[in-house]
């Protein structure tokens, strides 16, 4: 399931994706391709001059035959060897200056297109991440990148090499002979109508099978994540069924585009075969009734020879553009997605948060229609520690989404300090808060550098402090590498416990007013929980902190417990208070002390 919105996703202005695509991102390194075509221009000339030296070649030849005198002196001989032999390096060195710059300005317009839609990604929507495998994003930059770097490379290397090549062999054919060379462009003509046909059907298939690949770089990434759990479970041969699914599916997919692809040489082929047999039979026609020379004929069999790679070229290229295109609509199907969460026009930064909190009604769906807040109410003082309890789906996790501004409710208001959050910036809002879920969210570098990001630019000192308010720095120290030691992919290296402190020592470091705590301790066993949270007593002082725990022991100390049911507030109160009443939170309390 692809949950992208967009502009452009089955609009009708598909054919336009080229064009945006040259204009938005090749155009801005447009030096490099000037200096490119300079350079296919000259390799153009270079092939040009061949045939022309063919043409004298011929002519000398055929009047040497007829002169015994002119055959012994064929200083000409060495003169064409060397004009051939100086074309064929100067074409040489031309064709290469042509590639680096092509190669240069594809290279830098493919930075651009990646950046532009990483950047739409990551700061679009959470729900559109959330909403599909991680996997089928990471197809995105990989094959329509690599789609629209071969169709770039081609055109720039090709397209103006070829067409500038064909009209300026097409000069030399017709002042040779007019006559043939009309005969030859009613030719060739006729070879582009389903050349051009095939391409359209190229671009709708290998959109098709580019979507293909997204599936199957999701099924492997969600495999090779899993792998202990497929391990565990016996499950290598299901895997491995579905895996096989996938290859199949996507080798069919590919094989109609390569069909298609196929297709477009042979027919080319052809027309080129009927046309040089027409032309060899009416030059030797001609030649033989005095109206042509031999020197006609080699310049424009020269001319042809050259000519057809270069068309058969640009009768591939619109095959590859095709794919190319279909890349490109999908980059921008990432491209335009416009994000239902953003900053109002006249949004400030919030101010400094003292962190009053109140949700006010609140109603809450998920993008997929799941009810997941139905009226929620509650207010939170500025350095109150507020922990939520309640059955799992009861919606504690979603109150931290809104929070965040992950997600905007979808009726009440949030309020900090008496704003609406929705009024401000979401980024500055964010910079207001600290969390840390059960999901640690660890990448893969060191854990100096995993706490840092907490506040980029502390030093080694705000970072060990940090961690030893998170009861971390005794774990750390002991690791070969101490806090240069790596984290492994998502934390991998670590145990959960560790994770945990971690990310716990990163929030610390934000000094954020608002602190969240989605299952924070959630890993840690008894001792270690205890530790962390005598720790957490001194940091939570005068900072508003929200804690989300399953264990009922974790959140005894909270100044107040919200119990939640189906997405509403029941009941509030203290741990002693609500064990004097018949409440829900003692049942829950009975029940896991049972
Ligand atoms: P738990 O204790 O199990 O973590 P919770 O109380 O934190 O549960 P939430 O995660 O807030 O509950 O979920 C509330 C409801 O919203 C549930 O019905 C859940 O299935 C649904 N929900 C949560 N996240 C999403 C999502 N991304 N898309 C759709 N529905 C969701």
């Amino acid at each position: 399931m692809t949950t992208i919105t967009s502009k452009t996703e089955d609009s009708p202005k598909k054919s336009g994706s080229l064009f945006r695509l040259f204009k938005g991102y090749f155009r801005p390194h447009l030096s490099w391709f000037v200096g490119g075509t300079i350079f296919a221009i000259l390799t153009s000339a270079f092939a040009t001059g061949y045939t022309l030296i063919l043409g004298i070649m011929g002519d000398r030849l055929q009047s040497t035959f007829g002169d015994t005198a002119g055959a012994s002196s064929p200083t000409w001989i060495i003169w064409v060897a060397g004009a051939i032999v100086g074309l064929t390096i100067g074409r040489a060195i031309t064709l290469y200056l042509m590639t680096v710059f092509n190669n240069t300005g594809v290279q830098r317009a493919l930075v651009d297109i990646q950046n532009a839609q990483y950047v739409s990604l990551n700061r679009g929507d959470y729900a559109r991440l959330a909403g599909d495998a991680s996997g089928r994003f990471v197809s995105r930059f990989i094959n329509d990148v690599n789609s629209i770097r071969d169709a770039g490379l081609r055109f720039a290397n090709n397209f103006t090499k070829s067409v500038v090549t064909v009209f300026g062999l097409l000069v030399v054919m017709l002042w040779t002979d007019w006559q043939l060379t009309l005969l030859l462009l009613v030719v060739y003509p006729i070879a582009f109508g389903p050349v051009i046909g095939l391409g359209n059907r190229i671009r709708k298939r290998s959109k098709t099978a580019q979507r293909q690949i997204g599936e199957v770089t999701a099924l492997l990434s969600e495999g090779f994540q899993s792998s202990r759990i497929v391990k565990a479970y016996g499950l290598e041969a299901y895997k491995e069924e579905k895996a096989n699914q996938g290859f199949i599916q996507r080798s069919r997919l590919f094989l109609k585009v390569l069909t298609d692809r196929a297709a477009v040489d042979p027919i080319l082929e052809v027309t080129g075969g009927v046309a040089l047999a027409g032309i060899l039979g009416f030059a030797a026609f001609r030649i033989s009734n005095g109206a042509a020379t031999l020197g006609d004929l080699l310049r424009i069999i020269g001319a042809l020879a050259i000519a057809s790679p270069e068309l058969r070229a640009l009768g591939t290229l619109n095959a590859v553009a095709q794919e190319g295109g279909a890349a490109a609509d999908r980059v921008f199907e990432v491209v335009d997605a416009v994000p239902s969460i953003a900053d109002k026009e006249d949004a400030q930064d919030i101010a400094a948060v003292k962190g009053d909190l109140s949700f006010q009604d609140v109603v809450f769906d998920y993008p997929d229609g799941t009810q997941a807040l139905k009226g929620l109410s509650f207010h939170v003082q500025a350095g109150e520690t507020v922990a939520f309890v309640g059955p799992s789906g009861a919606g504690k996790s979603t109150i931290f989404n809104l929070i965040l501004r992950l997600y905007d409710a979808g009726r009440g208001h949030i309020s900090l300090d008496g704003t609406d959050i929705r009024e401000v910036k979401a980024d500055s809002l964010r910079l207001k808060t600290a969390i840390v879920s059960q999901d640690t969210a660890l990448f893969d570098d060191t854990i100096s550098a995993n706490i840092e990001l907490g506040r980029l630019g502390s030093d080694a000192d705000a970072i060990q402090a940090a961690a030893g308010a998170a009861n971390a720095d005794g774990f750390i120290r002991e690791l070969p590498d101490g806090y240069e030691s790596e984290v492994g992919e998502m934390g991998r290296n670590l145990s959960g416990g560790q994770r945990q402190r971690v990310a716990l020592a990163r929030a610390i470091l934000r000094d954020a007013p608002i602190l969240l705590l989605d299952e924070a301790t959630s890993a840690l066993d008894a001792e270690s929980e205890a530790k962390v949270q005598d720790a957490l007593v001194e940091f939570t002082k005068n900072r508003t902190t929200l804690i989300i725990a399953h264990r009922l022991s974790t959140v005894r100390a909270a100044d107040r417990i919200i119990v939640l049911d189906d997405g509403r507030a029941v009941e509030s109160g203290t741990h002693d208070e609500l064990m004097a009443l018949d409440s829900v939170y003692k049942k829950l309390v009975e029940a896991q002390l049972n």
